[in-house]
């Protein structure tokens, strides 16, 4: 059986990796899809596609769930009624979806695929929106994501790109 997780992955945290540790006691493959991938260097979306990517792979390697995971990027588009037609024509074959996210849960359901939530943990603190708060204030941000993922956004200059963003020309 293969599971779908879809996220937005900016940046892939500690509770991105408890859901995945969960879908893996359910299925045997795991499809990792990286959405609005075209999006990169704004403060809401500071990763490209190809970031995310790699972070979900070092991350995955901590778990060993690396070789039952295929991690693809996905574009977004600008009709959600063909959105589902969109991802299944782009990501390989799948049987259920993971997502605690309305719209996702929503289009899912209409196509008639079959969703599970995945319990939250620690929202409040495992969160994109709060990481990247976090981390543009140049506050402690690394903890709440996996080792191998703060050691690659420092790698590629993720925190100074995102303080640089977050700025504007009157600063
Ligand atoms: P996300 O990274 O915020 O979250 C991914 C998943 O992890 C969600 O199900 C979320 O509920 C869960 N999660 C986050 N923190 C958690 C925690 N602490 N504990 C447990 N679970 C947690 O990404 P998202 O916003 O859900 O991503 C959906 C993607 O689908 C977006 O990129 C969106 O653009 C895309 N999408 C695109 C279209 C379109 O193009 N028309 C339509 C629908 C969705």
């Amino acid at each position: 059986m293969r599971g779908l997780y879809i996220g937005r992955f900016q940046p892939y945290h500690l509770g991105h990796q408890a859901v995945l540790k969960k879908i893996a006691q359910e299925v045997e493959e795991i499809v990792i899809v990286i959405g609005s991938a075209q999006e990169s260097h704004t403060p809401e979306n500071p990763f490209t596609g190809g970031e995310r990517m790699e972070m979900i792979y070092a991350a995955l390697s901590e778990i060993d769930l690396r070789e039952c995971s295929i991690v693809t990027p996905l574009q977004d588009i600008q009709r959600n009624s063909v959105w589902v037609s969109h991802l299944r024509s782009m990501v390989p074959r799948f049987d259920v979806v993971y997502s605690n996210n309305p719209l996702v849960v929503q289009l899912m359901s209409d196509a008639g695929i079959e969703i599970r939530r995945s319990p939250m943990y620690q929202r409040e603190q495992y969160s994109g929106t709060t990481i990247r708060k976090l981390m543009s204030e140049n506050r402690e941000w690394a903890g709440l994501v996996p080792a191998s993922v703060a050691a690659f956004i420092r790698e590629i200059g993720g925190l100074e790109r995102l303080i640089a963003i977050s700025k504007s020309d009157r600063d």
